[in-house]
């Protein structure tokens, strides 16, 4: 098998049969014209089915090492159609740390339909193994978490997971497939906000669901057409094209946030840095193991309040105060405030002077002279 970056620039991409085009052609539309009545060439119409979509779903899902990839319009929309498996009554077992939104679906919208969530710390066996009842159907965990960079053994979990008849999903997004397989390691599925490393550039919003299960991607497929949140061609060809540079753009985001944690560390306004590649990390050794790098995703906190942190986050001038990550530009924020404002008063809510930062790929030294202007602002 080619290595990563080859498979990434590659599959999906074969030249176009009908022009020898080294680009997939965006296919903007939306039913196919049939030879007959009933017989369609390649789908009856483009909410089934659309060649541009096929094309990032057969490089992102090998990418994972995945038989089966799905796209969907946002990585809510992908976690959707997989909780949709779901009735009421069946309980999900939820890392106590994960994306404010993944939080917000299932005891908002599916808490309300009738399934039952628990939250507890998935790097303690014996909580985790308390917390599973004869109705817990999915076990969902977010390694690295979001946004305290917790990192739980995906192979660990799985093995708990699966004695009790529980599918394992794990969040992918922080640490995608180039520094991160979880289905080689045990999980059932992998889910992605592709919205962040994967398109890479802050243009699209997308989700993606991987799995090797025949079953599980059946139902996945009938979701993503019954349901209907669909990708647009457009957004799947961004996606494509933000693949082909993934390995690379991981290994600047990976230098870049090992060298602003160094430089956070040693800061005196900082009282905390939250990065899995730090030995300090209460959860290196795992992320050693399980990962090939640590990621772009830097989280800290200031010796100063809520009010100190926020003006920090107010005094960048190259990392931009804003939501998301994972793009090719740095960007800085409030979790309490912005990201995980849906979390506060439950137990997912973050410190209140806790800062994100999203590494971005430009010139470290300048990213450390605006952090250290902004702390001493
Ligand atoms: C952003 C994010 C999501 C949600 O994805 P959207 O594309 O915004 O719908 C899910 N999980 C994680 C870890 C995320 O960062």
């Amino acid at each position: 098998m080619n290595g990563f970056n080859t498979r990434a620039v590659h599959v999906g991409s074969e030249p176009d049969s009908l022009t020898g085009a080294v680009n997939p052609p965006v296919y903007l539309t939306s039913t196919y014209a049939q030879d007959a009545v009933g017989v369609a060439r390649f789908s009856d119409y483009a909410r089934v089915a659309n060649p541009t979509r096929s094309a990032l779903e057969s490089c992102l899902a090998d990418l994972e090492g995945a038989r089966h990839g799905v796209a969907f319009a946002s990585g809510l929309a992908a976690e959707d159609a997989i909780l949709r498996t779901l009735s009421p009554g069946d309980h999900v077992v939820l890392g106590g740390d994960v994306y404010g939104g993944t939080y917000r679906l299932l005891t908002r919208v599916f808490g309300s339909w009738g399934v039952e969530v628990s939250c507890v710390d998935l790097s303690d066996g014996a909580e985790v193994t308390a917390n599973l009842r004869p109705s817990t159907r999915v076990v969902w965990v977010e390694t690295p978490s979001n946004p305290l960079l917790r990192v739980v053994s995906i192979a660990a979990v799985a093995d708990l997971a699966h004695s009790r008849g529980a599918t394992l999903v794990v969040d992918n997004t922080f640490a995608t497939p180039y520094l991160q397989r979880p289905l080689e390691r045990g999980a059932d599925v992998v889910v992605h906000s592709t919205t962040k490393y994967v398109g890479g550039h802050s243009d699209v919003v997308g989700g993606f669901v991987a799995t090797n299960d025949d079953e599980i991607a059946a139902s996945l497929r009938f979701n993503q057409y019954a349901i209907g949140a669909v990708p647009g061609p457009l957004d799947c060809y961004l996606l494509l094209r933000g693949l082909k540079t993934l390995g690379v753009r991981m290994e600047r985001h990976c230098a870049n946030a090992r060298a602003v944690a160094d430089y956070l560390g040693a800061h005196r306004s900082v009282r905390e840095v939250y990065y899995p590649g730090l030995p300090s990390h209460p959860n290196h050794a795992v992320a050693a193991e399980q990962m090939s790098d640590f990621g772009g995703m830097v989280s800290f906190t200031t010796t100063g309040d809520a009010a100190a942190a926020r003006r920090v986050c107010e005094s960048t001038r190259i990392f931009t105060l804003a939501e998301s990550l994972g793009g090719v530009e740095s960007l800085i924020e409030l979790p309490s405030q912005m990201t995980h404002a849906s979390t506060v008063g439950s137990p997912l809510e973050p410190p209140d002077n806790l800062i994100r930062l999203s590494v971005g790929i430009e010139d470290v030294t300048d990213l450390i002279d605006d952090l250290a202007r902004a702390l001493s602002a």
